[in-house]
C-alpha cells in the first residue's frame, strides 16, 4: 500500500463515521490516485504578487466586458428571474459568472474528489481540504450528481460560479425545477441562482448598490481607510470624503473606505454589498472587478482611474523582510509570513503614525527602502 492509500484508508473510516455510505465511498475513491498536476499547481507559488492595476486590467478587460453584456442578452429572461427571487442585481451575477468561469467556458475539468484529496493528503491545509472533501462526499450521497461527474477546478471549486463544496451544501439551489442541483450543467441556471442564493444569504441589498470612487479632502486622515471602519454616507461626508461618481449609497447607509493603493492611489466609497462580494472571495480586487465589471454591464463607460501604475508591487520575499523589520523596530510582534493582511497592514500604520506620514497602511517598495534605512542605522 502506498502512504496515499494508507491516508485513504484513514480518511475512510472518518468520513464513515461522519455518516457517509460505504458504497458511496467505494464509488467516490474507485479511481483515485495521487494526483501530480493538482500538487504542482498547488507548489506553484507565484514569485511576484500582480499589482491591482494589472489584475483588474485584465479582469475587466474590453472582450470580458462585451462578454457580460452579451450573456446579459443571451441569458436575460433566466437571469432576471433569478434576481426577482434572490434579489441580487443581474448585472452582478453576471459579473461573478464572468469572472468565475468567463461565463461558462472554464468550468475546470479535475476530478473534485481525487484534487480534493490529493491536497488533504498533501497536508498544508489539511483541515481545510478535509472538510471539503467529506463535503463533496456529501454532495456524491445526496444524488444531485454521481462522484465520476464532479469535475472542477484544481483545488476543488465547481461549476459556473466555481462553488466549493461546502459552499454548494449550504446554498445550492434546483432553480431550473429537475429535481437535481445542477452547477456542472451547460445550462447555468442553476449555478447562477445558487451564487445569489449564496450573496442573498450574505446580506446583499437589492438596490443598494455597491459604492464607487471618491475623492478625498487634502490632509484626509488615511487611518481612517480600514475595513473596519464603517460610518454613514452622511458621515463620510463631514469626514471629507466626496464622490466622483454617483456612488449610489444612500446617506444612511454604513460604508467604508478602501485605498488599495495607498494613498497615491484612488480610493473608493464601498457598501455592505461590497463587502458581501468579498464573503464569495476574500480579495479586494477581485470584489473591485466583480463591482466594476457589474457596472459596465449595467452599459456604464469604461472610467480612468488613476492608479499608481510606476509603483512596484513587493514579492512574497520583500513582504517578509518587511515584516521582520517591522517586528525589529517595535512596530509588531507578530511572525512574517510574507503574506499582506491586517496585521501588516496595522504595524505599518503604526510606523506612518508615528513617523507623521499618512497612514493608509500600504506596503509599496518606497516604505520598504525607509525602512531598510532605519533598520541599519
Ligand atoms: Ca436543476
Amino acid at each position: 500500500m502506498t502512504v496515499f492509500a494508507i491516508w485513504i484508508a484513514e480518511f475512510r473510516e472518518k468520513a464513515l463515521q461522519s455518516g457517509i455510505s460505504g458504497v458511496v465511498l467505494d464509488q467516490a475513491f474507485a479511481e483515485v490516485s495521487l494526483n501530480a498536476t493538482v500538487l504542482e499547481k498547488d507548489r506553484n507559488q507565484p514569485e511576484h504578487v500582480t499589482p491591482i492595476w494589472d489584475y483588474l486590467d485584465r479582469a475587466v478587460s474590453k472582450p470580458r466586458v462585451d462578454g457580460a453584456r452579451q450573456a446579459l442578452r443571451d441569458n436575460l429572461d433566466l437571469i432576471s428571474s433569478i434576481e426577482a427571487k434572490f434579489g441580487v442585481e443581474k448585472e452582478f451575477l453576471v459579473a461573478i459568472w464572468g469572472l468565475e468561469s468567463n461565463f461558462g467556458a472554464l468550468r475546470g475539468n479535475y476530478p473534485v474528489i481525487e484534487a480534493l484529496a490529493t491536497l488533504a493528503y498533501d497536508g498544508r491545509r489539511r483541515a481545510l481540504f478535509e472538510g471539503q472533501l467529506l463535503a463533496a462526499l456529501r454532495i456524491v450521497q445526496s444524488g444531485d450528481i454521481a462522484a465520476e461527474n464532479l469535475v472542477g477546478s484544481w483545488a476543488g471549486a465547481m461549476g459556473h460560479t466555481q462553488f466549493m463544496p461546502t459552499s454548494y451544501l449550504d446554498h445550492a439551489v434546483d432553480f431550473d425545477g429537475d429535481g437535481r442541483r445542477d452547477i456542472w450543467a451547460d445550462d447555468p441556471a442553476d449555478a447562477l441562482a445558487s451564487t445569489a442564493a449564496y450573496l442573498a444569504a450574505k446580506g446583499w441589498t437589492h438596490g443598494l448598490g455597491w459604492g464607487g470612487e471618491v475623492m478625498l479632502a487634502k490632509g484626509f486622515d488615511y487611518a481612517l481607510a480600514n475595513d473596519i471602519i464603517a460610518k454613514t454616507t452622511k458621515d463620510w461626508r463631514r469626514a471629507g470624503v466626496t464622490a466622483v461618481r454617483s456612488s449610489e449609497i444612500p446617506m444612511d447607509k454604513l460604508a467604508t473606505l478602501i485605498a488599495p493603493a495607498g494613498a497615491r492611489g484612488p480610493a473608493f466609497l464601498v457598501s455592505q454589498n461590497f463587502q458581501t462580494v468579498l464573503r464569495y472571495n476574500n480579495a479586494q480586487p477581485y470584489a473591485l472587478a466583480v463591482c466594476s465589471l457589474a457596472d459596465r454591464a449595467a452599459g456604464d463607460d469604461a472610467t480612468d482611474i488613476d492608479w499608481p501604475r510606476t509603483d512596484k508591487a513587493l514579492s512574497p520575499a520583500q513582504i517578509k523582510e518587511l515584516q521582520e523589520i517591522l517586528v525589529r523596530l517595535n512596530y509588531t510582534s507578530d511572525a512574517a509570513d510574507g503574506m499582506l493582511g491586517p496585521q501588516t497592514s496595522a504595524a505599518i500604520r503604526a510606523y506612518q503614525k508615528a513617523s507623521g506620514r499618512p497612514a493608509d497602511g500600504y506596503a509599496s517598495f518606497e516604505l520598504l527602502q525607509k525602512l531598510r534605512g532605519l533598520d541599519a542605522g
